[in-house]
């Protein structure tokens, strides 16, 4: 009882905050040995003095300002804030003026209250809103001129929604002036111990705690006025509130020790050190406690744990930091984005090591977020490095990277050309202190000029000497070979070396969790440095445009098909049938019939890397089957749109776009609801044809040909049409804006009047080449019996030729000119000039010619035992496994129930009759859930976590275990709120806390004992 009068009052205290007592003391964030160190290395190193120029300088021309200035010059609660003008761009240039980005306006401090467009030059407001401002907003003979804005936006006649000239400033003045002054300044004082830094910081940090408590995001900004009524936050909306806030909390630490010697602070504020000590700790740091507690400051998954966690140990209270702390750890029931990372570690994150958000360059800020706060909390004790997700946080840009310089384009992340994910140099030296792999060593930049370290930024002339050089060299051959990412569902085939580093990716996995596109089976093509089948990446427009939903996000811009000329339905993951590499062979096969739902009984990619023999030298052979619906188109796009045909004419470019002569550009056509909208755009479910312009069309049933040309690099297309097609190339632009060069896009398009389902096969071979290409002709190859679901190929080129063959069904035996018999998912024999067979693979089954024969029969199984400390699984396999080296990086496809599980085989080991496999460093907990009440009868076990597992992939099946893993049970459901389990064991063993931390959890994992296993064959042939 006693404990729980106590835990009230401290949640009392916690939440109200409000107490007199001020226990902050000093300065939090660094001790004073961390200040002595700075401010030596700032008077003594050069490179030092550099790393934080623009601070110091940013301080001093921010200390020449008077008192007065400062505080006028930041805006009251009862200014609007905007972070866009109007989604129309500019009242006199439109849309013209998104050349420059979404937030392209200037806002100069110079002018106060004026932007400017940077592409007309005009100047808005016309009227003088300072002078406005000082009336107390009330006197409207102020309002003068053609473009007059109150705060509260301007209308242009004839249009729906606003221009908010003066929210908008004024949202870029507390984001671009106000906030970086008072942080530079204060950090400038940090550093050098100049009273004048103290002294502004001050001035300024006291006027906007006057402020704080009434700022409003919801009922003071044009989001929430115009958009969405819940659009919340403080000065700026919740998310970028988080930086706001945890700047704000280090700008008070670091000028806490100077109040008590600020007498013209005192003075002109009338207040002595402690109430000025009183007016910032509650007015600042406990507002921001209470806002996060409002979720007004709540930002992606670690953005306001940060802030919390920067505030609790700014604050010097220890009950707020005890209380954080756990909060941060164990926190449950709440958003997604707020459970405690001991949930979130097994919920919220792919195995390989991203938070569960499509795009990488979102799920990136999940892993720098949490590793700062992993970073933070040994400051309070507690160490999760050695925990084996945050340990993916660093490996996953190595494994996600496809080729020299590129991370897949995946969501709304990176461009036409560039998209990369990079360990910043703070989390590589983290990794490289924690981990000491070598790997990371190279991350860190060279000390200069006899520096004791190389500085990045201000946190760094903080931080101790790097730890020595390595005495081994890196291991990088693990990210140099193909990769199985089967959590976050991506298949990257890797080949070449150095200069000549290609890959191919295709994508398969959910996509669900915030800023990923209708892309299921995506491939993106990787090689010589450049995108050679470019995703469009991040749309125009974050928000509500024609644009992101009827093109940079719709299916339709990608290199996939569509079904029906519909977008896919849903972000659902697709599965994995066949993943294989060797040196010179890597395939992929993926299905995704769930993304149309009801229409297509087959949605499925396979796709195969091949080199040939030179070191630049490779083709891509690409097979989609589709089946269901009336119509199919498939689609491929070039880098740019200059592209040549060889075997087909297409007529000249008809007007319009590719949904009709009389349809705009952009135009929601085949959608009654959006097509004259100008908001709601999201939902759209049409074709997105009216992105695509001059379209050409022609007629075919014999193999072309496309080429593309930039300098040496091209990619070549060979087009094999398996039943009567219609090919069209248009031209589609990067971000849906035609200021941007247009891509070529081509596209094979199937049709039936019928009513039987209409079956597809869409066939063709890329080749990616620099310097002259190497394949002379490419085509099908008749074989007996004909089935729809096999496809072979012919490739001639200068070394000879090689036989693709493709299948689905690899128990059907084929008979293919010159003797070959094969029966086999997948399989490539090469013949020199002579005719003499030089190599084979093949994966799934035999071929065979004459008395030669190859044989890779899949190996199937079952777990027998799983060991989730050491990342092993004990398991049967039947089949004829010649060494332990047959096994190694070799794909196991897991399977119970519904649910199925990819994973790669990175060490075999014979135990007896069975094999015991290591499956890398990964985690295999997928679920950890906080035991509510239990009802037997029913089999459902309450729980308040947040389980996003329904939503990534099927659950039915999955293996559950009591918190000791005593005791077993299966998945029969998983919702937010209960878990379902399936038999008759009883449930009581899950209400044990075995490690006594006062909650009894429930384990679940990707696969436990008794789940059937399948591992593709793969055998090869060399003369
Ligand atoms: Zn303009
Ligand atoms: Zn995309």
């Amino acid at each position: 009882m006693r404990v729980l009068i106590l835990f009230t009052a401290l949640c009392l205290s916690v939440a109200v905050g409000k107490a007199d007592i001020v226990p902050k003391k000093s300065i939090a964030l660094f001790t004073p040995e961390q200040i002595q160190r700075a401010r030596q290395r700032l008077a003594n190193e050069e490179p030092a003095r550099r790393a934080v120029q623009d601070i110091l300088q940013m301080a001093q021309r921010w200390a020449q300002f008077s008192d007065d200035y400062l505080r006028e010059t930041i805006p009251p609660p009862q200014v609007p804030r905007a972070f866009n003008i109007s989604f129309s761009g500019c009242p006199v240039c439109g849309r013209e003026t998104f050349k420059y980005g979404n937030y392209g306006f200037e806002t100069p401090l110079e002018k106060p209250w004026k932007v400017i467009c940077p592409n007309c030059k005009s100047e808005f407001p016309s009227n003088d809103f300072g002078a406005f401002l000082k009336s107390g907003m009330k006197d409207r003979s102020l309002l003068t001129g053609d473009y007059p804005d109150d705060g509260w936006g301007w209308k242009k006649p004839g249009e729906e929604k606003k221009y908010w000239f003066v929210a908008y400033y004024c949202h870029w003045h507390w984001m671009r002036h106000i906030i970086p002054a008072v942080h530079n300044l204060a950090r400038a004082y940090l550093l050098t111990g100049d009273q004048r830094y103290a002294h502004k910081a001050l001035v300024m940090l006291c006027r906007i705690a006057d402020y704080y408590p009434d700022m409003d995001h919801n009922k003071q900004s044009r989001y929430a006025t115009e958009f969405v009524p819940s659009y919340t936050g403080k000065i700026v909306n919740a998310i970028w509130e988080t930086g706001v806030a945890t700047n704000l909390a280090e700008a008070v630490d670091f000028v806490w020790d100077a109040i008590d010697g600020d007498a013209e602070l005192q003075r002109s504020l009338g207040k002595d050190a402690d109430a000025i000590r009183q007016h910032l700790y509650h007015n600042l740091l406990m507002e921001f406690v209470k806002a996060i507690k409002e979720y007004r400051i709540s930002g992606n998954y670690g953005m306001h744990q940060k802030t919390l966690l920067t505030t609790a140990i700014v604050s010097q209270d220890p009950e707020l930091l005890k209380w954080s702390v756990d909060y941060l750890l164990n926190n449950t029931g709440d958003r997604y984005t707020h459970e405690g990372l001991q949930f979130a570690l097994a919920n919220l994150f792919f195995r390989e090591g991203m938070g569960h958000e499509s795009a990488p360059g979102y799920h990136f800020i999940w892993n720098q977020e949490v590793v700062r706060i992993c970073d933070y909390l040994l400051r309070a004790g507690v160490n999760l490095f050695g925990h084996p997700v945050v340990r993916r946080l660093f490996y996953y840009p190595f494994e996600l990277s496809a080729a020299k310089g590129f991370t897949p384009t995946i969501g709304d992340s990176g461009s036409v050309e560039v998209s990369r994910i990079d360990l910043p140099t703070w989390m590589a030296e983290i990794a490289y202190c924690q981990y000491g792999d070598p790997l990371f060593y190279p991350l860190l930049p060279k000390p200069q000029d006899n520096a004791q370290r190389a500085y990045t930024g201000f946190f760094d002339l903080f931080q101790p000497a790097f730890p020595p050089e390595p005495s081994t060299q890196p291991d990088t051959s693990p990210y140099e070979r193909s990769r199985l990412l089967g959590d976050y569902g991506l298949a990257i085939l890797r080949g070449g070396q150095d200069e000549n580093q290609r890959a191919l990716t295709l994508y398969y996995g959910w996509a669900g969790g915030g800023h990923g596109h209708y892309d299921r089976l995506n491939i993106e093509l990787f090689a010589f440095g450049r995108k050679l089948l470019p995703d469009l990446g991040y749309p125009q427009f974050a928000a509500d445009d024609p644009e992101p939903p009827g093109w940079t996000q719709h299916t339709v811009s990608h290199c996939t098909a569509l079904v029906d000329a519909q977008r896919q339905a849903n972000f659902a993951r697709g599965r994995l049938h066949r993943f294989a590499h060797t040196s010179w062979v890597r395939l992929v096969d993926a299905s995704a019939e769930s993304v149309y739902p009801g229409k297509a009984s087959l949605y499925r990619r396979q796709t195969a890397m091949v080199d040939l023999p030179k070191a630049d030298a490779f083709y891509v052979v690409d097979v989609f089957h589709v089946q269901g619906g009336k119509q199919h188109h498939y689609s491929l796009h070039l880098p740019t749109a200059d592209v040549v045909y060889r075997g087909i004419a297409f007529p000249e470019p008809r007007r319009g776009t590719l949904a009709g002569e009389d349809v705009p550009f952009g135009k929601m056509y085949d959608d009654p609801q959006r097509a004259n909208a100008t908001s709601g755009f999201h939902g759209y479910t049409g074709s997105g044809f009216a992105f695509l312009t001059d379209p050409q069309e022609a007629k075919s049933d014999r193999p072309w040909l496309a080429s593309w040309r930039q300098g040496d690099i091209r990619l070549r297309i060979h087009w094999l049409p398996t039943q009567p097609m219609r090919f069209i190339a248009c031209n589609g632009y990067p971000k849906g804006n035609r200021a941007n060069p247009p891509l070529k896009y081509l596209m094979a398009h199937t049709q039936t009047e019928g009513t039987e389902p209409l079956r597809s096969t869409f066939v063709t071979v890329m080749e990616p080449s620099r310097s002259t290409p190497l394949i002379r002709s490419v085509s099908l190859l008749p074989f007996s019996p004909a089935v729809a679901d096999t496809v072979a190929i012919e490739i001639s080129h200068q070394h000879g030729r090689d036989v693709v063959l493709l299948s689905l069904t690899p128990e059907k035996r084929v008979q293919l000119p010159d003797g070959i018999t094969a029966g086999a998912a997948f399989a490539v024999l090469r013949f020199d000039s002579e005719g003499v067979l030089q190599r084979a693979f093949v994966s799934g089954g035999e071929v065979a010619r004459g008395e030669w024969q190859l044989q890779a029969r899949d190996l199937q199984g079952t777990v027998e035992k799983v060991l989730p400390d050491t990342h092993e699984v004990v398991v049967n396999l039947q089949g004829n496994i010649r060494a332990e080296e047959a096994l190694r990086h070799r794909a196991i496809l897991f399977r119970a129930g519904e649910h199925r599980a990819d994973y790669e085989i990175f060490r075999a080991q014979r135990e007896g009759k069975r094999w015991r496999l290591w499956l890398g460093d990964y985690e295999f907990l997928r679920g950890r859930a906080l035991v509510g009440e239990i009802d037997e009868a029913q089999r459902v076990v309450h729980t308040p976590t947040v389980l996003a597992l329904d939503a990534v992939a099927p659950v039915q099946g999955m293996a559950v275990s009591n918190e000791a893993r005593s005791a077993w049970w299966r998945l029969a459901s998983a919702r937010r709120g209960e878990v379902v389990l399936d038999g008759d064991a009883s449930l009581a063993p899950l209400r044990a806390d075995s490690d006594g931390d006062g909650r009894s959890v429930l384990l679940i994992w990707d696969f436990g004992a008794g789940d059937s296993v399948f591992t593709p064959g793969q055998a090869e042939y060399r003369r």
